[in-house]
């Protein structure tokens, strides 16, 4: 069959676009063939921690790989099946594991027997999700949907020296379509600033600027230094998790506003789904075939992803007053 043309530089035209098709080729088992990879990056193409998705995908999915080559800007994946079992995937740099895992998960969860991960990078990276947000949030949410995944995370890593591990439990679980319309009462707001190899009393700067009640300051065991700020409010139907990172000659001050601002925009805005969460739960709710959320205005990471998901499975994401409902085919 002639493979599903994919343009890299189309919409956000990041590394999500990459993920996301291999995903979906391997769920539905449809060849794709991907140009223009991250064209739209300062450096485009295939980058390490893709080149894992690709190579976990690949080994999940049986594929065969033309282009998966450090920097490259073309793909052509082909899968043959989807095989479940044990596995083990290793970054070899600070890339993020949590998107090597988002890439996979949804063709385990479509597979006829159980499968355990490990997964050896970052753990706490800047533009990908934390692994305390994938499971606090993304996870805790697809479990309202079926998703039975259990995550555990054996040693941060933070970037630039990686070295952090994640291991996974994925069983076999149909998705059924969840509505997320409501968040109801925040129940509990909770915050936390972690160090690893730095100073205690960043983390207790930080957490002063949050000023929240419900406060841990803790170091972390991780091969280099790090920091993350990471703020939980949870209410009775949805959670979120806004993140800080610390970054070298960015005073702790201004990574603690940075989480800060994210969680009161999100809290202002009384929706259930934050803005990472939204693009991140197009694809399940999308092979659930229904289901709906209210949330903040799309982004752009939203919007690429949504019609990318269109292309593979006979859904349609209605958007409107921010609310956006997934219609299958039954639906039309
Ligand atoms: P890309 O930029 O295309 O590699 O995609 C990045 C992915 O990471 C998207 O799904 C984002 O929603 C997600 N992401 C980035 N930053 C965060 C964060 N602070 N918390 C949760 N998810 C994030």
């Amino acid at each position: 069959m002639e493979p599903l043309r994919i343009d890299g530089a189309e919409g956000e035209g990041g590394g999500q676009v990459v993920r996301t098709a291999l995903g979906l080729s391997l769920v539905t088992g449809r060849r794709i063939r991907l140009v223009d990879i991250r064209a739209r990056r300062g450096r485009p193409g295939l980058l390490r921690q893709h080149l894992t998705a690709v190579e976990a995908a690949a080994r999940i999915g049986d594929a065969r790989v033309e282009g998966a080559r450090l920097g490259s800007a073309e793909l052509d994946f082909a899968p043959r099946g989807i095989r479940p079992g044990d596995y083990s995937f290793d970054v070899g740099s600070a890339g993020s594991v949590t998107l090597v895992l988002q890439t996979v998960l949804p063709a385990l969860l479509a597979a006829d027997a159980p499968s355990r991960l490990r997964l050896f990078g970052g753990t706490h990276n800047p533009l990908a999700p934390p692994f305390d947000f994938l499971a606090r949030v993304f996870v805790t949410t697809i479990r309202r949907m079926g998703a039975r995944v259990n995550l555990e995370l054996v040693r941060h890593g933070f970037f630039p020296a990686g070295g952090g591990e994640v291991r996974a439990e994925i069983h076999p679980s149909p998705l059924a379509p969840l509505h997320l319309l409501q968040r109801g009462r925040v129940v509990r707001r909770r915050a936390e600033a972690i160090v690893s190899n730095l100073p205690l009393s960043i983390a207790e700067r930080e957490l002063r600027v949050v000023g929240w009640e419900d406060a841990e300051a803790r170091p972390v065991e991780s091969a280099g230094p790090g920091n993350v700020v990471m703020l939980h409010v949870e209410s009775e139907h949805a959670s979120e998790l806004a993140t800080g990172f610390g970054a070298k000659g960015v005073p702790a001050e201004r990574v603690a506003e940075r989480a800060l601002t994210e969680a009161e925009r999100y809290l202002a805005a009384d929706v259930p789904v934050g803005e990472h969460l939204a693009d991140q739960l197009l694809l399940p709710m999308a092979l659930a075939g229904g289901g709906g959320f209210r949330t903040l205005p799309l982004s752009s990471h939203a919007t690429t992803n949504a019609a990318l998901i269109e292309r593979f499975l006979p859904v349609r994401f209605l958007v409107s007053g921010g609310m956006v409902r997934i219609e299958g085919a039954r639906g039309r």
